[in-house]
C-alpha cells in the first residue's frame, strides 16, 4: 500500500484532487465508483484496504448481469480522501476531465481481504446506493494488471440487455448532477476567472 505513484502522477498546485495520506477510516471498508470523463469515459472502482483505496479502471462500468465480465485494470492506490472527490481535473493534467461520484457505500469481503487480494480472487458484498449484493474481482493470470469485475448471481442481478445500470442511473450520488452539469460548473468558474477585470490604480 503506497501513495507514491498516485502523487508522482499529479501536480497538486494544478489539480483539486487531494494529496491525501494513508489512513484507515473508522468503518475501514469504504467502497465507491467514480465516473470519469477523461480522454475515454470510464469508471473507477475503489475499495478501501489498509488505509488506501485499491483502484481499478473499468472502461465499460459495472454490469448487474452475472454473464457479463467487465475488464477492470488495476491502477495505483488512491488516498481515502479521494472517496468524496467530484469535480474537474484541468486538461493537460493527469486524468484531465470531469469526475462524478457515481456510487458510494461499504464493501464486505467474504474472506480475509489481504489473502484474497494476494490470491487475485476477491469476493465481497457491496452496500452502495446503486451497486448491491455479491460481486467478485478476479485477476487474469496471464496479464496481472487485468482483472474482471463480475456480478455474482443473487436477488440484485439483472440481464444487461434489459437493464444497463450505467445508462439507467447516470448521475452523481453526491450532487445528483450529470457529468455535463459538473463540467459546466468548472467552465463557469474558468470564464469568471478569465473575465475578471484587471485591477488598475
Ligand atoms: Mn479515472
Amino acid at each position: 500500500m503506497s501513495l507514491k505513484t498516485y502523487r508522482q502522477k499529479r501536480y497538486f498546485n494544478k489539480t483539486s484532487e487531494p494529496k491525501g495520506k494513508i489512513q484507515a477510516t473508522a468503518k475501514k471498508n469504504i467502497y465507491l465508483t467514480q465516473k470519469h470523463a477523461a480522454s475515454h469515459l470510464h469508471y473507477d472502482f475503489r475499495l478501501e484496504l489498509n488505509g488506501v483505496l485499491l483502484s481499478w479502471v473499468v472502461p465499460k462500468g459495472p454490469s448487474l448481469d452475472p454473464n457479463v465480465k467487465r475488464l477492470a485494470v488495476h491502477v495505483e492506490d488512491h488516498p481515502i480522501q479521494y472517496s468524496d472527490f467530484e469535480g474537474t481535473i484541468p486538461q493537460g493534467e493527469y486524468g484531465g476531465g470531469t469526475v462524478l461520484l457515481w456510487d458510494k457505500g461499504e464493501w464486505f469481503p467474504t474472506e480475509d481481504p489481504e489473502v484474497a487480494y494476494q490470491k487475485g480472487v476477491l469476493t465481497f458484498k457491496l452496500k452502495g446506493k446503486k451497486l448491491k449484493g455479491l460481486w467478485k474481482l478476479i485477476r487474469i493470470k496471464t496479464s496481472p494488471k487485468n482483472w474482471l469485475l463480475i456480478k455474482i448471481d443473487d436477488e440484485f442481478t439483472k440481464p444487461e440487455t434489459e437493464y444497463s445500470i450505467t445508462e439507467k442511473l447516470p448521475n452523481s450520488v453526491k450532487s445528483n448532477r450529470s457529468i455535463e452539469a459538473i463540467a459546466k460548473i468548472r467552465a463557469k468558474l474558468a470564464t469568471t476567472q478569465t473575465k475578471k477585470p484587471i485591477k488598475k490604480d
